[in-house]
């Protein structure tokens, strides 16, 4: 017989009767001298599949190296099960050890274990039920992103990686040089010599792939970007990496109220395909991470966004009465307590902020005719803070031209973005999801390292 398995996801949807051969790792075990009940995952769903061994078939000796962590293939009757979790089960007649878990050694014992020493362990913390069912959500959401996107008819442009354009000053870059750092080559004025450097200029991991994805919109009307994006800000809080995915859709003819229609049916469309689509992982969450979790992502879908300016978000902040630790005033950066008041104890819902004060946001994004503010929108979530960052875009040459200046920028090293601006130029709108914190969103996890598997933060980059 071939090795073929069936998916417990698969397998716990049929009924009794019939051989079938499954291959996954060892949960639990327990039993006596003339029973064994193994619980069997093997990552396809959160549920486990129960192997029961008649003692009088297989030896003492056999069920010795089956512990927690154990990979098997187990082969046998697929009967009707007498306990009240599943309806199946299988009653083993033939098994093979592909590898055994010392369970002296194996760290991820039965117990439950905090979310810090499983960061410490995040090689092997996608076969605990949390992560599996984590890592399910997240790939379930790549994918929605993709379908949503390709449903409407956008293009999914690959904007490149290792970029020399600073794209808005959004944080420090990582550079990326093959020069020798001990030996580096200089100018005459002492200072490294970047023409000798492997792009013959200095160049960095992305922050966003915005400036790009705009040429594309300017072309091909809609499009999107998804990957990894790198921020070398040493903000070690619970909603920051240094190595994020984002999502960033860039539309011609779209103006900022466009955009925020756009950008709340799609995160409506993506709370809703988790809802439908990962029914018994979100299930699990709720039950073992956030008691409200399913109550909440239900309530998003049903609820309009409430829609408000900057100024008037500042007034709602300053007539509240409450004492924040950063004082509110008109012309601040929101930081995340004022954000989660506005959503959490004001409105109760999310919230698009609009009308930015310049000052404090990037140079591209459309001038209002009050010469104070810029078309920014801000979508702020409950725990999260803000989860997605958008506006219209300047598309008058000379405006963009004179932000560019008064931001101490280099009008130079733009000139390519520029000519979409000198050639057939038109309103254009996009934004930004961050994947991390829409999982955070998802999943009710209030840590951003745990929603993805690799986290790279400040000081750390294991594995
Ligand atoms: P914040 O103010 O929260 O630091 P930002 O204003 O720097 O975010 P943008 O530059 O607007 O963020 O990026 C767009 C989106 O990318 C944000 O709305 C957020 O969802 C996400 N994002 C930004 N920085 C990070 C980060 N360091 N880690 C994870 N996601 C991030
Ligand atoms: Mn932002």
């Amino acid at each position: 017989m071939t090795e073929s398995r069936t998916k417990i996801i698969d397998l716990l949807k049929m009924p009794a009767g019939g051989t079938v051969q499954v291959k996954g790792w060892v949960r639990t075990k327990r039993g006596n001298k003339s029973i064994v009940f193994i619980a069997l995952n093997d990552g396809s769903t959160i549920h486990n599949v129960q192997i029961v061994y008649d003692m009088n078939v297989f030896s003492e000796e056999e069920l010795r190296p089956v512990t927690t962590g154990a990979c098997l293939r187990v082969r046998g009757e697929l009967v009707p099960s007498l306990g009240t979790e599943q309806s199946v089960e299988i009653r083993a007649e033939e098994m093979e050890i592909y590898g055994t878990a010392d369970p002296a050694a194996y760290p991820l014992q039965k117990k439950g274990h905090s979310m810090e020493f499983l960061r410490e362990i995040a090689h092997l913390r996608p076969r605990t039920n949390t992560f599996g069912c984590i890592f399910r959500i997240r790939h379930a959401m790549a994918y929605a992103i993709h379908k949503y996107f390709n449903d409407k008819g956008f293009v999914y442009l690959h904007t490149p990686i290792i970029t020399a354009s600073d794209c808005e000053g959004a944080g420090a870059m990582f550079q990326v040089t093959t020069l020798d750092l001990k030996d580096p080559p200089k100018g005459k004025d002492g200072s490294v010599d970047f023409s000798r450097d492997f792009f013959g200029r200095q160049t960095s991991l992305t922050v966003s792939g915005q400036l790009e994805g705009e040429l594309g919109a300017m072309a091909l009307g809609e499009i999107y970007t998804f990957g990894p994006t790198f921020r070398a800000e040493n903000s070690n809080t619970p909603r920051h990496l240094a190595e994020f995915w984002m999502i960033e859709p860039e539309m011609a003819f779209y103006d900022i109220h466009d955009n925020m229609d756009l950008a709340e049916d799609f995160i409506k469309y993506l709370v809703r395909y988790a809802l439908e689509n990962c029914a018994p992982d979100l299930q699990f969450l709720n039950n073992m991470i956030d008691k409200e979790l399913i109550k909440r992502l239900e309530g998003v879908c049903d609820t309009q966004f409430v829609r408000l300016s900057y100024t008037e978000g500042i007034d709602i902040l300053t007539g509240s009465g409450q004492t924040f630790e950063y004082p509110v005033s008109w012309g601040i950066d929101l930081q995340s307590e004022h954000e989660r008041y506005l959503v959490e104890k004001h409105f109760k819902r999310p919230v698009i902020l609009t009308d930015y004060p310049k000052e404090i946001k990037a140079f591209y994004m459309k001038e209002n005719p009050d010469g104070k503010t810029v078309r920014a929108m801000d979508i702020l979530f409950p725990k999260i803070g803000e989860i997605i960052g958008g506006s219209q875009r300047e598309e008058d040459l000379e405006t963009l031209v004179r932000r560019i200046r008064e931001m101490n920028m280099s009008a130079e090293n733009l000139d390519w973005y520029l000519d979409t601006r000198r050639f057939g130029t038109a309103p254009h709108s996009g934004f930004g999801l961050g994947f991390e914190r829409l999982l955070l969103f998802i999943t009710g996890m209030t840590n951003i390292r745990d929603v993805i598997p690799f986290p790279r933060t400040p000081k750390s980059a294991e594995f």
